[in-house]
């Protein structure tokens, strides 16, 4: 199976990226992101709870979004592998993933991280924001925490794949098709 972590801080192209690999290597997407703006939408309780927190750019507690996954796994036993985007966010959830996939006999192929300056990062969410109904994409002192989470929480998150020999880096700035064509690159000389 192939199984790939798609790393970079907010606004680092990984959802548009996700799309591309996720067609290309027939995976299962899985944005944490994502799965926790569709419980916002269907207004369960833990997507209220997480709504509170999402909004002010801080991360949503480990064993919501790792119970997440747990589900996700489950119900994809089949798959091809996985591109999971926006996880780990943070070293024990990284720990409880490597746990999850044992489980399954299986285990995390490789780490591609999107490296983008702080700079263009900015510019990106607030642009993002004129259109996306984000509410976390709209100030700047929201994308700010965000950046903030991003620097403090996750980013030793890239420490412990580089520790499993499982990291590569990727210019993220550039055009859409030049970036993919990189992390294909990469893709291509991962194990499986
Ligand atoms: P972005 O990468 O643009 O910040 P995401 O859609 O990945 O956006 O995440 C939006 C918000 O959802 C985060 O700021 C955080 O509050 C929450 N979130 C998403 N994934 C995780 C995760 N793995 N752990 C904790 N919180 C998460």
């Amino acid at each position: 199976m192939l199984n790939i972590v798609l790393f970079g801080p907010p606004g680092a192209g990984k959802g548009t990226q996700s799309q591309k690999i996720k067609e290309k290597y027939d995976l299962i997407h899985l944005s944490t992101g994502d799965l926790l703006r569709s419980e916002i939408g269907a207004k369960t309780e833990l997507g209220l709870k997480a709504k509170k927190l999402m909004d002010q750019g801080i991360l949503v507690p480990d064993e919501v979004v790792v119970g997440m996954i747990d589900n996700k796994l489950q119900e994809h036993k089949g798959a091809n592998g996985f591109i999971f985007d926006g996880f780990p966010r943070t070293v024990q959830q990284a720990g409880a993933l490597d746990n999850l996939l044992e489980s399954h006999k299986d285990s995390i192929s490789g780490m591609i991280a999107l490296e983008v300056t702080k700079n263009e990062l900015v510019q990106r969410l607030l642009k993002r924001g004129e259109t996306s109904g984000r509410e976390d994409d709209k100030s700047e002192e929201k994308i700010s925490k965000r950046v903030e989470e991003y620097e403090n929480k996750t980013k030793p998150v890239a420490d412990y794949y580089k520790s499993q020999h499982k990291f590569t880096s990727v210019e993220g700035i550039g055009e859409i098709d030049e970036i993919f064509e990189n992390i294909c690159s990469a893709i291509d000389k991962l194990p499986r």
